[in-house]
């Protein structure tokens, strides 16, 4: 039933494909995607987001703006594209409000809102497609606003009618609208509701008496400032929303690390190992070209009793960093058990098993481990080889199958690799 694999017949000078690309094992297998790549999620920096949650003007961290910027672009697209329709479409209507109040000038209004709209709707469709930058995405319609004004206006310049005077008070949903949009950057609605209510307030002192525009700026300024602070408070509770997604992530990603990690080795834990290796193993149902390792430290309890439970514990620290640096990126590699590590090694032959296997055998014997400057030794593993067999992707029985050739390994004089034998 079983194959014994001699010393003798290790291959010191191969370099197989197992020698190696990338030694850390992944340590997330998260198939959604987060905001947060695994290497920001820091201690420093999982502390610099929650000041920034706590101080009562929640700024953005500079090492976060781009997340932040790529979460608002993912986010707040759509509704800007919205609203930036929205208000082409207000400003469309109010045609016939000039149609109604402003007779003379109909045709001009038609003609100058028509060409703004379209303008407006050919820029908005090219942003909105290729533009990833959401800070120009969130400035359109504030911008589109001040030049808005600018034409309406011009239209009320060019009326006689003494309606003008009741109609300047229409000019606060332009500064509603430019304001109530902004949902990223406030910096932007300060400039652009200066620019707007410059343009605004200078056409007004031009078209009505003085004591008419004092009048009209009474109404004007609280409209101003409400939209204005209603745009601040947007644009924190944009970046506060963002922050609080991010811890969550943060959370998701040590809660991930706790369940799926053994805390001493660092290795993926058993759980970890069976979720990966089946998910490996379906991959490769038809090919058969999966070996499996596991293997368990000789006369460990001696170690442990004669060097004390420190020791122990470093001894299996050791064995792991060593069969992580033996191990290819695609390897699933784990701490199974108390002293008992297992290997996944998927797209390899028996073959290339078995000189992996001898390998590892030989790395782990030839380091030294020292205690205290004082005492030095040296220990073993044992190792047992099971294939994947063809049409066969049954992930306990090829745990199985290697414990029994490990068990063999062991009554064969331990220090050794067991190849288990299907025929
Ligand atoms: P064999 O060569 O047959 O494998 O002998 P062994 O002594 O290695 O095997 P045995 O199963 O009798 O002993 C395993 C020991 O591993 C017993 C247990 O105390 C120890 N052990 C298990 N987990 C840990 C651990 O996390 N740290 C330490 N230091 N020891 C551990
Ligand atoms: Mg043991
Ligand atoms: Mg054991």
């Amino acid at each position: 039933m079983f194959k014994r694999d001699q010393k003798s017949s290790r291959d010191k000078n191969d370099k197989n494909s197992h020698h190696f690309e990338t030694p850390r094992e992944k340590k997330f297998n998260h198939e959604t995607a987060y905001i947060l790549p695994e290497q920001v999620c820091s201690a420093e920096n999982r502390k610099i987001i929650e000041q920034a949650l706590d101080a009562p003007i929640t700024r953005i961290p500079i090492q976060f703006q781009q997340y932040y910027l790529n979460y608002q672009n993912k986010h707040q697209r759509q509704f800007l594209k919205y609203v930036n329709y929205i208000g082409q479409l207000t400003f469309l209507i109010y045609f016939f409000v000039d149609w109604f109040l402003l007779p003379e000038i109909v045709m001009i209004s038609a003609i100058a809102r028509l060409s703004l709209v379209l303008g407006a709707i050919l820029i908005n469709i090219f942003f909105f497609r290729y533009c990833k930058n959401i800070n120009i995405l969130d400035s359109l319609l504030p911008i589109y606003v001040a030049i808005a004004a600018v034409v309406w206006l011009g239209l009320l310049y060019l009326s006689q009618s003494p309606l003008v005077h009741t109609y300047i008070y229409a000019s606060v949903i332009f500064i509603l609208l430019g304001n109530l949009c902004i949902q990223v950057s406030f910096r932007y609605s300060i400039f652009t509701s200066l620019l707007t209510s410059a343009i605004i307030l200078g056409g007004v002192f031009n078209l009505v008496s003085f004591q008419e525009a004092i009048l009209f700026s009474f109404t004007y300024t609280p409209v101003l400032l409400l939209s204005m602070y209603i745009s601040w408070n947007n644009t924190l509770n944009s970046k506060r929303n963002f922050l609080r997604v991010l811890l969550n992530d943060w959370n998701y990603y040590a809660l991930c690390q706790l369940a799926h990690t053994d805390e001493l080795t660092q290795l993926n834990n058993r759980r970890q190992f069976m979720q990966m290796a089946e998910k490996t193993i379906q991959k490769w149902p038809k090919y058969n070209l999966a070996c499996l390792l596991m293997f368990d430290i000789d006369f460990f309890k001696k170690i442990n009793d004669t060097y004390g439970h420190d020791v122990g514990d470093e001894v299996l620290r050791i064995l792991a960093e060593i069969s992580r640096q033996e191990m290819r990126y695609t390897d699933v590699l784990a701490r199974f058990g108390g002293e008992e590590f297992i290997a996944l090694l998927p797209n390899t032959t028996l073959d290339e098993a078995i000189i992996i296997a001898n390998r590892l055998c030989q790395k782990i014997e030839s380091h030294q481990i020292c205690v205290q400057n004082k005492f030095f030794f040296n220990f073993t593993v044992s190792i047992g080889i099971s294939q994947l067999q063809p049409q066969q992707n049954d992930l306990n029985l090829l745990i199985k199958n290697a414990d029994i050739a490990l068990y063999e390994a062991k009554k064969n004089g331990r220090n050794q690799v067991a190849i288990y034998s299907y025929k």
